[in-house]
């Protein structure tokens, strides 16, 4: 099975991401923790990716998707994975389409985690909050401006994307405003439905 977590900026989608991978043995694909990795060790995509990441803006789509190809082409991905924070541009959701469907694979669904805005703001700022007071370093793009600027890029680049799914049957949207268990339980209705004959 191979799915799509979609959402804006501290939807949840890798806290539930990483639920569904433990749980029905996927490989969790993050092209933000990816970057991140990157960044930190200091390769040459990591030193083209840093500036954008930590001004909240997205790093260019041939990138990313260099990085999503080469990943999906691992043997482990075969059987199947989740992606989350992939794609984030109508280019990228396209260029994953093509790749899949060179491999004989698709996208068996798409689920969209549906949060206000200004829930949002909040769950980052707690986030930066409650990684501080564990006394670790908080993501530098969990800064209140830089998380404005990554919801913003949301709605302008990645947003389109539920219309692009819908438009090919796969849109599932859920109540990302419950809690975390809440949410992991329709997610799995959801994914049962889908192994369902
Ligand atoms: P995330 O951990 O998914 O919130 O991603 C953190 C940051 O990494 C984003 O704000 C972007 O700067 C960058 N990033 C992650 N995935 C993508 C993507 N698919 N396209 C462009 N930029 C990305």
């Amino acid at each position: 099975m191979n799915l799509i977590l979609l959402g804006p900026p501290g939807a949840g989608k890798g806290t539930q991401a990483e639920g569904i991978a433990k749980k029905r043995g996927l490989i969790q694909l993050s092209t933000g923790d990816m970057l991140r990795a990157a960044v930190k060790a200091g390769t040459p995509i990591g030193q083209e990716a840093s500036a954008i990441m930590e001004a909240g803006g997205l790093v260019p789509d041939h990138i990313v998707i260099k990085i999503i190809a080469e990943r999906i082409a691992q043997p482990d991905c075969v059987k199947g994975f989740i992606l989350d924070g992939f794609p984030r541009t109508l280019k990228q959701a396209s260029a994953l389409d093509e790749l899949l469907s060179s491999q004989g694979k698709k996208i068996d669904a798409v689920v969209e985690l549906r949060v206000n805005d200004a829930e949002l703001l909040a769950r980052i700022e707690k986030r930066a909050r409650e990684t501080i007071a564990a006394g670790g370093v908080p993501r530098a793009d969990d800064k209140p401006e830089t998380a404005k600027n990554r919801l913003w890029a949301y709605y302008r680049e990645t947003a389109p994307l539920t219309g692009y799914y819908f438009a090919k049957g796969k849109l599932h949207s859920l109540d990302g405003m419950a809690p975390i268990g809440e949410v992991g339980a329709q997610l799995d209705t959801v994914l049962s439905g889908l192994a369902a004959p």
